[in-house]
């Protein structure tokens, strides 16, 4: 069994980033600039944006947070995304959310220009993707599709189930897992709460991605010898081993799971980590216009 290190990959790819804005900056040109948006107070949504806000320092990206207050308007917000679309030195931009009840989020993802969703979730990106056109893609499939490609995980011609069919993970899972692409050109089910026997379509699948957020879900008896499991869940459980009171767990029975998998994530370590660096990728891409011309 090995694990597939999600911290050390996106690391790797960060230091990849870094030499080339090195590059760009000694040939004169314009360093990447990536803009992030956050409204209210959220704790978690303000740790997001400033770990990544701050992975873009550390790579010589410029950074931008425009922090609004929990109060702000859909109106407001649609006008500061408008300022953003028409910024030519900002590259990318993301709308941390999610955002104060008061405003549509499916309006203000609508409204970022396409050419700067760096995220990954305006509509024409997620069509793009599914035509299997240069699109944004979201990042945590993108983050996944990397961890496939750098452990040269052989995917063509096998059966990947996907539990869960969210916007974010697994329906744009579903769609890459599909693709006729390197990694990629699996047959693929898509499996959710609706989905009935789900251990017969686990007990086929030679790779599973499990994206659910129930903890410890998915056990050993519903596996195969030899199985590739991608664990995207974290939840926060109560710990009395752990200074914090708490400890995070995946969606995978993780040690009964990983005696039987070939390859396995952890968490934490595995999955979450390459957010960051699918979000710096995406920008790199929005400044070289790798995109779209
Ligand atoms: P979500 O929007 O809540 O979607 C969960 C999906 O799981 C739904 O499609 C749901 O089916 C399905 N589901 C629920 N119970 C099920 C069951 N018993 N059997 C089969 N399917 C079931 O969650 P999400 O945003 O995709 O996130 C999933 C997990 O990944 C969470 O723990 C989240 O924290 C984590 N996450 C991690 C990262 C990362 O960077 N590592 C990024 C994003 C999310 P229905 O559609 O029928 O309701």
């Amino acid at each position: 069994m090995a694990i597939i290190d999600g911290k050390l990959i996106s690391l790797q790819i960060q230091d990849e980033i870094a030499l080339e804005v090195n590059a760009i900056k000694e040939k004169g040109g314009k360093v990447p600039h990536l803009a992030a948006v956050i409204v209210g107070n959220d704790g978690a949504s303000e740790t997001y944006v400033g770990a990544k806000v701050k992975a873009c320092d550390k790579i010589g990206f410029k950074s931008t947070l425009v922090k609004l207050e929990e109060n702000t308007t859909e109106q407001e917000l649609l006008h500061i995304v408008e300022g953003l679309n028409k910024d030519a030195d900002i590259d990318g931009y993301i709308v941390q959310l999610p955002l104060p009840k008061h405003i549509n989020e499916q309006k203000i993802v609508e409204a970022i220009d396409p050419k700067k969703d760096v995220d990954g979730f305006h509509p024409q990106n997620v069509g793009r993707m599914a035509l299997n056109l240069p699109a944004y893609l979201p990042a945590t499939p993108y983050g996944i599709m990397q961890l496939l490609e750098r452990y040269k995980i052989d995917t063509a011609g096998k059966n990947c189930v996907v539990i869960g069919r969210s916007h974010i993970v697994g329906s744009p899972m579903s769609i890459l897992m599909a693709r006729n692409t390197v990694p990629g050109n699996c047959t693929v089910t898509m499996c959710h709460s609706r989905t009935k026997n789900l251990k017969e379509f686990t007990l086929n699948a030679d790779i599973v991605i499990v994206a659910l957020g129930k903890p410890e879900f998915v056990t050993a008896d519903m596996l195969k010898d030899g199985v590739v499991v991608i664990d995207v869940g974290i939840t926060r459980v109560p710990s009395d081993q752990t200074k914090s009171g708490f400890k995070l767990l995946g969606d995978v029975k993780y040690d009964e799971v990983a005696a039987k998998a070939s390859y396995i994530t952890p968490v934490p370590g595995g999955v979450g980590p390459m957010t960051i660096a699918s979000l710096l990728m995406n920008t790199l891409k929005a400044s070289k216009k790798e995109i779209y011309l």
